[in-house]
């Protein structure tokens, strides 16, 4: 049954009276003068409403939803930190928010873009950025792009790309749409790509290179990456990384000194942005040198008269997104680095690494690791071993009940029923111990009361989904 306040936005009522506002004392104008026939709207439902019940519905919906601003949000591979809200502030301060990519006066704005990409080549180690992809798998096919574009400009046909199986899953999707098939490897049983397995799937010929995450979504660092990326070039391929997740790496290890050649990056995910729910993203890509005449279009150059746009570049893969970006997230990265420097970004690699580890090693004496090591920024559990068949969705939803947002589930793909977890460098340890005392009293109700658990959750506005049934047979809307 629908509450009354939803039923009133949903319906309006023709009664209610707006309060307080006066008529209106302008003339009105003559929309036909301003705009032609065709442009106008013929009619715009928007229910009479009083602005107290708009207010109570926003809020009450607002109340129901769970952020990072609410409470811990371990979502593994998805970086759920702590934005700092003086970088809101920035990117709300109206010659940021309120400028026309065309008007005359943005030359600050395209110096800050500028700026950003000479810090982010600092922090990765590559030659030459575009900060213009709109999120990490938009970045993953522009550097694919680029990719093939520059062994077509070899006169080199290039037709498949490696891809390990602990990658992320946009990888192979992002390989796909550029028009790559997918040679897929396994981990071996220390969750790092075999390099025998590397060298013999270099040796079909054709190979474009490989996509490669490193750590990996298992937040496992392959320690023989210098010796992937040599046999990679040494059978005439490229090496991309997938940097969305760089925080366990920042100011501790570049992606070139790893031997990459291209790398994207989540600005939304490492470097401040609020993210989740499809909000506006950047995925910048880096490149070495040689792939610098291939990047999108226009780029931004130095020259004596400033920051200048440069168009006539006829290597690009072309335009890929409208004006610049996501200039607000640009600007919010921007704040962010600065606001850090040098040794704040490196005490966030630090820390996030470290927070990880600590629930890492807190939470295996009761849940199963299988890939028992130190982890970067994350890490997986499995549902191996629980008491009374308790599963990991039944664990998800009962994390809910306590308040905390659920890890990733059944993902990394490589471990049966994972739970993947990324605490981030910005929780307390307070806020880590709530965690493992939630999780250690989970698994005490799996052994003694496991029906709450697979009831679970009991305490949320929306009980358990039939999740077989809602595949099959969805209602979209009542
Ligand atoms: C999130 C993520 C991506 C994709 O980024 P989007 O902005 O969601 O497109 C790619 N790779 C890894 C490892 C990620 O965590």
């Amino acid at each position: 049954m629908k509450s009354n306040i939803e039923l009133i936005f949903e319906k309006g009522n023709e009664n209610y009276q707006p309060n307080f506002i006066p008529k209106m004392d302008i003339k009105e104008v003559d929309i036909n003068k301003i705009l032609s026939k065709n442009l106008q709207r013929k009619d715009l439902p928007i229910p009479n409403i009083p602005e107290i019940e708009i207010i109570r519905h926003f809020i009450k919906l607002s109340n129901k939803n769970y952020g990072v601003d609410t409470g811990i949000y371990p979502l593994g591979s998805c970086t759920m930190k702590y934005n700092p809200k003086v970088n809101e502030d920035i990117a709300r301060l109206p010659g940021i928010a309120n400028i026309h990519p065309l008007q005359e006066e943005n030359k600050g704005c395209l110096e800050l873009i500028y700026q950003l990409s000479k810090l982010l080549e600092e922090i990765t180690g590559m030659d030459g950025f575009t900060l213009q992809p709109a999120a990490g798998a938009h970045g993953e096919l522009a550097g694919l792009l680029i990719m093939k574009k520059y062994f077509e400009s070899k006169g080199i046909k290039k037709k498949k790309i490696v891809v390990p199986d602990s990658a992320h899953g946009t990888n192979p999707a992002s390989a796909k749409m550029a028009g790559f098939s997918i040679i897929e490897i396994k981990s071996n049983k220390n969750g790092e790509v075999p390099l025998d397995q590397l060298e013999f799937a270099m040796h079909e010929g054709d190979v474009a290179g490989i996509m490669l995450t490193n750590p990996n979504t298992l937040g496992i660092f392959d320690r023989e990456i210098k010796e992937i990326t040599r046999i990679v070039h040494e059978n005439g391929g490229l090496c991309y990384y997938d940097g969305a997740n760089l925080n366990p790496m920042l100011g501790i290890c570049r992606p070139r000194d790893m031997g990459f050649d291209i790398v994207h990056l989540n600005l939304h995910k490492t470097f401040s942005t609020p993210h989740g729910g499809g909000g506006p993203g950047s995925g910048p890509i880096g490149v070495v040198n040689e792939l610098i005449p291939f990047l999108p279009k226009p780029c931004l150059i130095s020259t004596e008269q400033g920051i200048v746009c440069q168009e006539n570049n006829d290597k690009s893969i072309g335009r890929i997104k409208a004006f610049w970006g996501n200039f607000g997230v640009i600007v919010r990265a921007y704040a962010y680095i600065l606001a850090l420097g040098a040794e704040g970004l490196k005490k966030v690699g630090q820390i996030a690494v470290l927070n990880a580890n600590y629930l890492r090693t807190q939470l295996q004496k009761k849940y199963y690791l299988p890939f028992n090591r130190i982890c970067q920024h994350e890490f997986v559990l499995s549902d191996k071993d629980m008491p009374n068949e308790v599963t990991t969705e039944d664990i998800a939803k009962r994390i809910l009940d306590y308040g905390i947002y659920a890890p990733t589930i059944y993902f990394p793909l490589i471990v049966s029923g994972a739970l993947m977890i990324e605490p981030t460098e910005t929780e307390s340890k307070h806020s880590l111990d709530y965690f493992v005392y939630v999780m250690n009293k989970i698994y005490e109700e799996a052994k003694e009361n496991p029906e709450i658990i697979k009831k679970a959750p009991l305490n949320m506005p929306i009980k358990r989904l039939d999740a077989v049934q809602a595949a099959r047979n969805p209602i979209l809307h009542d």
